[in-house]
């Protein structure tokens, strides 16, 4: 099954590569390529390029600066541009709230806060987890009272990614707290420099500012910041997933590391590097390739169908939970074939962000070596993030299972 067995699809994708072939800056590539930490300089500079495609939202309708494309054409888009090593958008304002505001937004909030999402002027962090409410959300008790024409805001936020660099936060907060805990809920959004918001940052286990804490103290937000009617936050957040929850796959970032793989193995392999292992570890690749394949023609079937306007149930769950674990497999993999070649020594200043900046050496081997260990480590995140993997499981079970 292929995602563009037409022939629109096909001009689509050359269109595309075409587009990649020409705009998309070298250095930006050889960063993505090599998994380096991508700035929010990098960020601003490809949205901008992109927007001037009228590519930066391929999902929102044309209206507001989209694309209307449907689900295979955008999956399309996406498996090219992984496959050229472009960055990826910050997900917060093109996927989460562009949407959200389109949908629930009063033409105001539309006019006021999309076209900087696609200019790269405004930059916007979720604001859902707390301390005690993560898997459970409903139970967040971050709360919002009214006090005239604002809210006021009290409580804290946690593992808010970009907080740091945010401009604006979404955020979940319980305007009700007598209801149920789903129907007390309101979104709102809130300017990041309001008086009595304060960040304290989080660190991965290697150093890396990867998270954030943010705290509300008496944080008063303009009643015209609701999104949506008041309590109904829930179905904001709920719908703000809409068709996103369709593109969990990550078949496009598995093929793009899927080719590094083949890299790494057809460089190691003419080196006669592996030895005795050499038979064990193609075995192990092979089977990776079964799966991705297995992967991505799932992934088809479940776009055409949703194209074909049927109804879909827990089946995104499935992707997500496969698109994860073979990131992860992937990762595992590259990280045995690395085993055999000597990488540089980080002994370089340590950047604001906490990356090692300089090594003592050039890689021995591929150039794209020194960053794989990190990436192992940091892909373990992907179990949790966007719903956790014993999550996922439930719903399946429930749903697909009946049990
Ligand atoms: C890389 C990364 C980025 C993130 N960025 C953001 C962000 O920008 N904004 C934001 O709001 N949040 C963010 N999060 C937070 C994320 O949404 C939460 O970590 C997630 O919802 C899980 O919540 P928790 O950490 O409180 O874990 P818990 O919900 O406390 O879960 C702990 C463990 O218990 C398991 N568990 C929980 N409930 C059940 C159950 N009913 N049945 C079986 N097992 C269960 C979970 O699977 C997990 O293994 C991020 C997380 C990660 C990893």
């Amino acid at each position: 099954m292929k995602l563009d067995s037409g022939k629109q699809e096909q001009d689509l994708r050359l269109e595309i590569r075409q587009f990649l072939d020409s705009s998309l800056p070298e250095n930006l590539a050889k960063k993505v390529r090599l998994g380096q930490a991508i700035t929010k300089a990098d960020q601003v500079q490809w949205t901008r390029l992109l927007n001037d495609q009228g590519w930066a939202a391929p999902h929102w309708p044309e209206e507001y600066g989209g694309t209307g494309w449907n689900v295979i054409q955008r999956q399309i888009f996406d498996n090219e541009c992984r496959a050229a090593h472009a960055p990826v958008l910050s997900g917060f304002g093109f996927n989460m709230l562009g949407p959200a505001i389109i949908k629930y937004g009063t033409t105001q909030q539309k006019q006021k806060f999309l076209p900087p999402i696609l200019t790269a002027d405004q930059w916007w962090c979720q604001g859902y987890s707390e301390p005690q409410a993560g898997s459970d959300l409903a139970s967040l008790k971050t709360t919002a009272e009214k006090d005239g024409d604002n809210y006021v805001v009290n409580g804290s936020k946690i593992w808010t990614s970009a907080a740091e660099i945010a401009d604006w936060i979404f955020c979940l907060v319980r305007t009700d707290s007598s209801a149920k805990p789903q129907r007390g809920i309101s979104f709102l959004l809130i300017d990041m420099n309001t008086p009595g918001i304060s960040i304290t940052p989080l660190y991965a286990f290697n150093g890396v500012r990867l998270w954030n804490q943010v705290f509300f103290e008496d944080v008063r937000v303009p009643i015209e910041n609701r999104l949506g009617e008041e309590n109904q936050g829930w179905s904001v957040a709920k719908n703000l997933l809409g068709n996103e929850r369709l593109m969990v796959s990550r078949v496009a970032e598995n093929k793009r590391m899927f080719s590094i793989v083949k890299d790494v193995l057809l460089q190691q392999c003419s080196t006669d590097l592996f030895g005795a292992e050499k038979d064990t570890l193609l075995e192990k690749v092979h089977t990776l390739e079964i799966r991705l394949n297995a992967l991505e023609v799932s992934n088809s079937r479940l776009l055409q169908q949703s194209v074909a306007g049927e109804q879909l149930g827990a089946e995104p769950s499935m992707l997500k939970l496969k698109g994860s674990q073979l990131v992860q497999a992937m990762d595992e993999i590259l990280f045995e074939l690395i085993a055999y070649a000597a990488i540089p020594f980080p002994d370089g200043p340590e950047s604001a962000t906490g990356r090692v900046t300089g090594i003592n050496e050039m890689p021995v081997f591929a150039d794209y070596t020194e960053n794989i260990a990190s990436n192992l480590f940091h892909h373990r995140g992907y179990t949790i993030a966007g719903g956790s993997t014993e999550i996922q499981y439930n719903i399946i079970s429930k749903q697909v299972l009946g049990l």
